[in-house]
């Protein structure tokens, strides 16, 4: 949907593990909108600042400018023009992201973020969950099970650090299916 034609907002999400193209499948989505003519801004959190400051990059090297911000509350300065928000690795904003993404999607908005939806234990990551109820439409991608080659849902950290909030990437992580993941 362009932009003349947009008299509602939603909120939509792409979960999954590390590694299962979440970021992938957002900067698709905004490049697509920008052919539509819509007008997008993206935001990703300070905390990830892997690869670089001013743009998201997917592990395949796709990549679209973005605004880092440290206080999720800027993303309400959207000028009125700006019809799309993108919003990457949500799961690292505390829980007034949601009112934030909710305020944004009453005022006509589409609003497309992406986050884990668990943490490397398996359990909700964060406000997930409440993020997830709050959506219109959800999209859920697997990854590759890096021990087996099936379908992956989980992320497992290979490093021994215990913190739930802990960056890295192949060198710390892995996909795994749920049964290499509880083996
Ligand atoms: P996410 O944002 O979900 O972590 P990205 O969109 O950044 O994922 O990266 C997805 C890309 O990661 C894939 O297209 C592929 O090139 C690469 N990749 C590396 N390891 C795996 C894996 N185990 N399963 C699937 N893709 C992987
Ligand atoms: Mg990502």
């Amino acid at each position: 949907m362009n932009k003349k034609n947009q008299t509602y907002g939603w909120i939509e999400v792409i979960c999954g593990p590390m590694f299962s193209g979440k970021t992938e499948e957002l900067i698709r989505r905004l490049k697509r909108a920008i052919i539509a003519k819509n007008k997008i801004l993206v935001f990703k959190p300070e905390i990830d600042n892997r690869y670089s400051e001013d743009l998201i990059v997917s592990h395949n090297k796709n990549s679209i400018e973005s605004i880092t911000i440290k206080d999720e509350k800027k993303i309400l300065d959207v000028p009125d023009d700006i019809n799309i928000i993108g919003i990457d690795e949500i799961q690292f904003f505390n829980e007034s992201i949601i009112d934030i993404c909710i305020e944004l999607a009453n005022k006509n908005k589409r609003v497309i973020i992406s986050g884990l939806d668990k943490d490397f234990k398996g359990k909700p990551f964060g406000i997930m969950p409440n993020i997830l109820s709050e959506a219109e439409y959800i999209t859920k991608l697997n990854a590759i099970c890096n021990i087996c080659g099936n379908y992956a849902f989980f992320t497992k950290r290979i490093s021994k650090d215990k913190e739930q909030i802990l960056l890295g990437e192949l060198d710390k992580y892995e996909a795994n299916c749920r049964s290499c993941f509880y083996k």
